[in-house]
């Protein structure tokens, strides 16, 4: 295929977008506004201005076209299947967010009298009541602000119960090999060393391996379940034993809990403590560092330390405890006010607009969903597990051996066909991940839309069609970027021609 040169540097309908201060034009503007009148510069500090102010000059229309356009390059489950592994990026039904739009909702004040906002503190103790109900936990921190604050908050509790027992000195936190970076690194900020676990043959934790590093100075295990191979963790309750009979707690990662809401409960696998990513559960787009929340269920040994603040029921009505009550040992706070509340309103529409039956129903058809993407595949890429998956089929880079094509030409490829590419070399146990999340709602029609396209990549790739890899992707508006040195040399700030 010729490479295509337009005059204008657009791409059919995509315009290349510059960025505002290069579409400035001195002198345009986009209201009116009568010269102001001489004012007194001692109001002002007897600060003058020193020069211009550096914002561009725009009229009404560029400034609507830049930002209709800006929001037009953003690519999301809205605009078409995402098949990313991992962070189950999942639909947001519009009922959730127009619920979360009400104004007796959306337009309160977090410093307003509480007696003002009895129905904002029923929305947090409603949904904390049923995620409470749906892991079988006695206890839940509501304010963590995404699944990683979830992590910490966790941990925090747990080093918290430690210190109570007079226990401080223990300082390891066992992570599997396959788990998201996010868990060692809250166990870092914990002040916690980490310490590996391999993982099996067949994707689970190696639990004589568990067994082996378990000690005295061990203060939890961090695991994920379903993990982040997509399989559950069958000897759980085996490992949770095990880390008890060791005098230390159980986390587990909930980031795949829409895998195994409505089937399983979390308090009788013997977990202690678990973040649940409303934004991967239940409801709220997730990406591009939007909101999320990341409620931490606590276990009876756990619930004591809950951080403040928490929804009580009080003599006069729902109240926000902000210090010590009632023989509990908060750690402290772990964000200003509440929590993330327009995603608990989203979160608990969805909840209650599904029902028990169906969050039941949701888990299950994202399960087969993942197993249909599986089952359809696995004879055309190399499946990295024998066995039926959970929420995610993993696949690695074996059936591109020889080919000259890798994870990532395989992906970039992918985007030239229209599809957000999966997630590629994570998790690390496998060579070459690409890992693949369908969700519930994706229909049989755009899942064998998928399914073709990416057998047909795959024999394209084995029939000697490596060039068209390694130039992918050939129609965005950018090719391959340097994304290593974008990440660590970022240019964060543009500068005038002067500069
Ligand atoms: C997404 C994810 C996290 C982190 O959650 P954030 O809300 O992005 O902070 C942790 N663990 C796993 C397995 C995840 O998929």
């Amino acid at each position: 295929m010729a490479e295509i040169n337009t005059i204008s540097g657009n791409r059919a309908l995509q315009i290349e977008e510059k960025l505002i201060f290069e579409l400035g034009n001195p002198g345009s503007v986009a209201v009116d506004l009568p010269e102001p009148a001489p004012f007194d510069l001692e109001r002002l500090g007897d600060a003058p201005r020193r020069g211009r102010v550096a914002l561009p000059d725009l009229s009404e229309p560029q400034v609507v076209r830049h930002y209709t356009r800006l929001s037009q390059k953003n690519y999301g489950i809205d605009t078409g299947f995402y098949p990313l592994g991992s962070c189950t990026m999942k639909h947001n039904p519009r009922l959730s967010e127009k619920v979360a739009r009400l104004p007796g909702l959306a337009d309160l004040h977090p410093l307003q009298p509480q007696k003002t906002v009895q129905g904002a503190l029923e929305v947090i103790d409603t949904l904390a009541h049923w995620l409470k109900a749906l892991t079988g936990m006695p206890a839940v921190a509501m304010s963590p602000a995404a699944g990683a604050h979830g992590e910490w908050c966790g941990l925090m509790a747990i080093r918290s119960a430690h210190e109570d027992k007079g226990e401080g000195h223990r300082k390891r936190v066992l992570v599997p090999e396959s788990a998201h970076g996010t868990n060692p690194a809250s166990a870092a900020m914990c002040g916690y060393t980490v310490d590996p676990i391999p993982a099996l043959e067949n994707g689970r934790v190696d639990l004589a391996a568990l067994k082996a590093k378990l000690g005295p100075d061990v203060a939890c295990l961090m695991l994920t379940n379903p993990n982040t191979c997509g399989l559950f963790e069958t000897e759980i309750v085996e490992i949770a034993a095990a880390v008890h009979g060791a005098g230390a707690y159980f986390y587990c990662d909930g980031a795949n809990f829409n895998a195994i809401v409505g089937r399983v409960k979390i308090a009788d696998l013997g977990i202690d403590a678990m973040h649940i990513n409303l934004h991967k559960t239940f409801a709220t787009p997730h990406g591009g560092g939007g909101p999320g929340a990341g409620p931490t269920v606590l276990s009876a040994a756990l619930a004591a330390f809950v951080p403040v603040p928490y929804v009580v029921h009080g003599a006069s009505g729902l109240e926000l405890v902000e210090g010590k009550r009632d023989g509990a040992k908060p750690f402290g706070r772990v964000k200003g006010f509440h929590g993330q509340f327009g995603v608990f309103v989203r979160a608990l529409a969805y909840i209650q607009s599904m029902g028990s039956d169906g969050l039941r129903q949701a888990s299950s058809d994202a399960v087969l969903n993942a197993n249909y993407l599986l089952a359809s595949l696995k004879d055309e890429l190399s499946a990295s597990f024998d066995g039926p998956c959970m929420h995610e089929a993993l696949f690695d880079d074996r059936f591109l051996k020889d080919t000259g094509v890798t994870t990532l030409d395989f992906a970039k490829a992918m985007i030239d066909e229209g599809y957000h590419p999966m997630t590629m070399y994570f998790p690390l146990v496998v060579h070459g991940a690409l890992l693949m999340e369908p969700t519930e709602t994706e229909s049989k029609d755009t899942l064998d839309q998928f399914i073709a396209v990416v057998k047909g990549l795959a024999a394209k790739a084995k029939a000697g069609g490596v060039e068209d890899f390694k130039a992918a992707p050939r129609l965005t508006p950018r090719r391959r970027l340097d994304e290593t040195l974008a990440a660590r040399s970022p240019v964060l700030r543009w500068k005038t021609a002067a500069e």
